[in-house]
């Protein structure tokens, strides 16, 4: 069983690939060897997040109103539910080579970033205790 190719609209994506898919790492059918993503604003912009925030709520009001723990629960509940959307309902985007390739460099050009600010405030922490 396999999902919806956006390409081709052959059965070619697989579930993880399509749950793990991103901009930079697109899933690649089976069929035509296309690449496909779900974006960021219909996984965080979206349903999920919805899904998400309402079972939070829940959980976190019934909490306050019967000191039962267990309620919260639903917050992972809520989690899983989010991430069943984002397979089975969310669109996948068509990717192209040259999308891939500038959201690769994106991406590592913000890593490298988080990178270099980790690096200085060790430093600035080693200079600042001697
Ligand atoms: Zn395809």
């Amino acid at each position: 069983m396999k999902i919806e190719c956006p390409h081709c609209n052959k059965k070619g994506i697989g579930y993880f690939s399509k749950w793990w898919s991103g901009s930079a790492t697109p899933a690649r059918c089976s069929q035509c060897e296309n690449r496909s993503y779900v974006s960021n604003g219909s996984r965080y912009y979206s349903t999920p997040t919805a899904i998400n925030i309402s079972l939070i709520t829940v959980g976190v009001l019934a909490l306050l109103l019967t000191q039962n723990f267990y309620f919260l629960l639903l917050i992972p509940f809520g989690y899983l539910l989010s991430q069943l959307y984002i397979v089975f309902y969310s669109p996948l985007e068509k990717a192209t080579a040259k999308e891939i390739g500038r959201n690769k460099r994106l991406g590592n050009i913000f890593i490298s970033l988080l990178l270099g600010a980790i690096f200085l405030y060790y430093l600035v922490q080693i200079i600042v205790s001697n």
